[in-house]
This record gives structure tokens, C-alpha cells and sequence, in this order.
């Protein structure tokens, strides 16, 4: 378009990009080109007061320098290196929430975080190894699950701890979550697989006088954690899907690269989304929708896979992916049967619930409060907006460790002055926090639904 036909400046108004070629911002990022996305920039500075980083870092530029303004910089001068501080955003989202142009914050975060770690950070660097084998936990959790028992004990030992602290810089103040003597996927295997699960969907769509045939299943991506620290949560999704009459099947499937984009180890998030888009957009292809039950891989297999990765079907898995009770509230009477449940025993408590950042980034923030706000014997508080402060591997990180308790402080609190002393949420890092901070036990929404509508 000719400088003629430019339409006039409006600072408002979001670009399109219309007016202009794209340009190449960063190397092999032709198909993500951002431009647009930074030239919506007005300078509000609405995503630095949302950054819980910013807030308790005073050295920390926040979110509007991370984002549109290195990319400017980038764009103007070839021999910019991305800022360190970089490695200090957590990669919460809180500043895409927050942006009332549509500035893609994270993208910009994740595709600069990437270039630091893959053209300035030493590959020899304890550093880069701690990060490394933190983002890749499930690497680790796989060797840990042959003999959960030990593993166990091994990295609960306090002289092996004090030497990771030392030397590798993972905080001697955090406990390492406990392995599961059977992970989720042996579990599943027991059972029968996909073909059990089909037998007993069929029972329970004849139960609930539904047709037998009809077309309800779906593909379960269980992540890392679900798989080998809490199958609990993943058998409770499997028990409340067969209810409703779903059949569930359990694909391949590697970490959802998560704990990657916050590292900036992009090769390895890209081999394990390769591998994941594969499996699940061959099931879409069948009819099979994808469901998380963690709130992390859901936002990673419909957000950032397709702003990061050019794969074939990435665009398909991501418009099938959802939570795993946001589908249910999207097809089932799922507020009619809660009212007619009630829970005894175990679960008829008050529960404290925080909504991780990544939820909210989905709309997600308020829905199990809604949705067991009509169950007998159980009462789900809010305990606020705020940011847990652990942020995945964030808080696993020496150096990061007091940043991370003082964002958590707020949630700590507000935790404290709830009812109920047990916890509540989706994410399972933001669980490890709340229990570090207030001793509480902390439960899955899935477990409480399976308790009210399934046990
Ligand atoms: S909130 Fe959006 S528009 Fe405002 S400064 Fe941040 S990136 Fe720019
Ligand atoms: S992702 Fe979170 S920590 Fe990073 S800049 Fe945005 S708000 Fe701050």
C-alpha cells in the first residue's frame, strides 16, 4: 500500500498489519511475525501493574520492555542481544490479560526467551543444565517412577538436598513431590484401556437413557504430573467421563512443554509437541475431542503450540482442546446434577480455592467456585486474584525462591483467613505452593465432582 492509501494514525485502534510488508524480526520466525502485534503498543503500562514479578522486583523491567519494546529494539538494530531479564519473567500470562490492544506479551516473552537461551546462554553453564533438567521433568519422573519408593526418599534426604542447593541451585526449602507407586498410565492398562472404557461409556449412556451409540468420547491428555504423582486426579477424570457416558481413550503423548517456553528450551517444547499434535489430531480426525485436567497443558495445546509451531494439525488440536470441566459445563447438565448430589465423608469440608494464572488466561478463573457453589456439605471460597509465585519451575529455582514466596504471600494469607483448611485448584505447581505455604492439603475440582456425582 502506498504512503497515499495509509489510513489515518489512530493510537487506539489495534493494527492489522494492513499497511505494510511484514518484516523479519527474529531468525526462523517468518510464519510469527509480530509486528503488528507491537505496533498495538500505546504504552498503558496495564501489564506492568498486572505482572506479579514487577511487583515484588524492583530491578525487573516488566512486561511492556519484554515484549514490544525489545522487539522494536530487535528490530531496529542487528546486533541487539535480548536483555537477561528475560530469564526473570515466569511466564504466567497475567500481562496478555491484562492488555487492552491484544498485544501478544507471552508470544513476544516466549520467542525472545527462546533466542537469549539459544544464542547467549553458555551451554556449559550449571545454570542451563538446572533449567534443562527442570523443564524437562518428565524425563526425570520416568526414572524416579521405576522405583518411586526410593526416589522418594532420595530426594526428601536432607545432605542430598543441601548438595542440589549447593550445587545446582533447586531450593533445600521445597519438598519434591512424592511419586506414585503406579503411575497413571500402568493404572489404565490394568483397566482394560480404551476398549474397557467403551464397554462401561456404553453402560452408563444406557443408565442415564441415552442412546447407546451416540457419539461422545474423548482424548485424554494427563500430562506429566497426573501421570506420575497424582494418578488420583487422572482416574477421577476417567470416573466422571465414563459417567456421563464417555468413552475415554489415553493417547501417546509427551509434557506439553510447559516448564519448556519458561525456560526458552524451544527445541525440546517443539520435538514433544510434534509428538503430541500427531496423537491427538489423528483422534479429532475421528471425532475425539482433547481434554487437560491441568489448566497449563490445556493453555499450552490451544494457545501456544500454534503461536510457536508451524505443525501440521496444530490448528486443529487447538480448536479441540479444552479443560476438562469446561467441556463438561459446555455438554452436560453439569449444574443439574450437582444439585441433586451431595458429598459425605471425606470431602464434606470448605475448601480454599485458588484459580491459577493459566485458567485465567482461559476464562476459566471462576468456575469451580460456581459450579460447586449448590453441593451439599461443601463449601469453595475464592482466595483472590493474586499469583501463586511458583509459576511451574520459577519458584524451583534457588535464586528465585524468596521472589517466589513473596508473590505467594497475598494467596497464603487470603488462604489463612478462609474457612476451611484444605486447598483447592488446578494447576498442580500452584497446589505444590499452596501446601509449602500453609501446610494445607490440597485437592483437584475432579476429585470433588468424582466424589459427588460418581463414589
Ligand atoms: S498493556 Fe498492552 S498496550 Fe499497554 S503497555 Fe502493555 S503491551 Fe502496551
Ligand atoms: S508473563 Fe507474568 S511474569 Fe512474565 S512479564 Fe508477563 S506478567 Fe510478568
Amino acid at each position: 500500500m502506498s504512503d497515499a492509501e495509509d489510513p489515518p494514525f489512530d493510537p487506539v485502534a489495534p493494527n492489522t498489519g494492513d499497511s505494510y510488508e511484514p518484516v523479519d524480526v527474529f531468525p526462523d520466525s517468518d510464519d510469527f511475525d509480530l509486528r503488528p502485534g507491537a505496533d498495538s503498543c500505546y504504552k498503558c503500562s496495564i501489564c506492568d501493574t498486572n505482572c506479579p514479578v514487577a511487583e515484588v522486583d524492583d530491578d525487573f523491567p516488566g512486561p511492556k520492555f519484554q515484549g514490544p519494546e525489545q522487539w522494536r529494539l530487535k528490530q531496529t538494530d542487528d546486533d541487539y542481544e535480548i536483555d537477561d531479564s528475560i530469564t526473570e519473567c515466569s511466564n504466567c500470562m497475567r500481562c496478555d490479560d491484562g492488555c487492552p490492544s491484544g498485544v501478544p506479551l507471552s508470544q513476544m516473552h516466549n520467542t525472545a526467551r527462546g533466542q537469549y537461551v539459544d544464542e547467549q546462554m553458555s551451554k556449559f553453564s550449571i545454570t542451563y543444565w538446572r533449567n534443562r533438567i527442570l523443564a524437562n521433568y518428565r524425563t526425570s519422573a520416568r526414572l524416579a517412577s521405576i522405583f518411586p519408593r526410593t526416589a522418594n526418599f532420595v530426594m526428601n534426604f536432607g545432605p542430598v538436598r543441601w548438595v542440589m542447593d549447593k550445587t545446582m541451585g533447586i531450593p533445600n526449602e521445597r519438598d519434591f513431590p512424592a511419586f506414585a507407586t503406579e503411575t497413571f498410565r500402568k493404572w489404565w492398562q490394568k483397566q482394560g484401556g480404551a476398549d474397557a472404557s467403551r464397554q462401561r461409556a456404553r453402560e452408563a449412556r444406557k443408565r442415564r437413557g441415552e442412546p447407546e451409540d451416540a457419539d461422545k468420547k474423548i482424548a485424554y491428555f494427563h500430562g506429566c504430573y497426573s501421570n506420575y504423582n497424582t494418578p488420583e486426579v487422572a482416574k477421577a477424570l476417567v470416573s466422571v467421563y465414563e459417567h456421563f457416558g464417555y468413552e475415554v481413550v489415553v493417547p501417546e503423548q509427551r509434557c506439553s512443554g510447559t516448564p519448556m517456553f519458561a525456560n526458552g528450551m524451544l527445541d525440546d517444547a517443539r520435538r514433544g509437541a510434534e509428538v503430541n499434535v500427531a496423537s491427538f489430531a489423528d483422534l479429532v480426525e475421528q471425532g475425539y475431542d482433547a481434554i487437560a485436567s491441568c489448566t497449563s497443558c490445556s493453555m499450552a495445546l490451544r494457545k501456544e503450540y500454534p503461536e510457536l509451531f508451524d505443525i501440521e494439525g496444530v490448528d486443529t488440536v487447538a480448536e479441540h482442546t479444552f479443560e476438562s470441566i469446561e467441556y463438561l459445563r459446555i455438554h452436560e447438565d453439569l449444574k443439574g446434577e450437582i444439585e441433586q448430589a451431595d458429598v459425605s465423608e471425606d470431602l464434606a469440608r470448605e475448601f480454599a480455592y485458588h484459580a491459577p494464572c493459566h485458567a485465567r488466561n482461559q476464562g476459566l478463573e471462576r468456575q469451580a467456585v460456581e459450579l460447586f457453589r449448590d453441593l451439599d456439605n461443601v463449601e469453595v471460597e475464592d482466595v483472590g486474584e493474586s499469583c501463586s509465585g511458583i509459576s511451574g519451575t520459577y519458584g524451583w529455582k534457588s535464586e528465585k525462591y524468596e521472589k517466589s514466596m513473596k508473590i505467594g504471600e497475598e494467596m497464603f494469607d487470603h488462604m489463612e483467613d478462609a474457612e476451611g483448611t484444605t486447598g483447592m485448584t488446578e494447576c498442580p505447581t500452584c497446589a505444590m505452593q499452596m501446601e509449602h505455604g500453609t501446610g494445607y492439603e490440597i485437592r483437584h475440582p475432579l476429585e470433588l465432582l468424582e466424589a459427588a456425582l460418581v463414589e
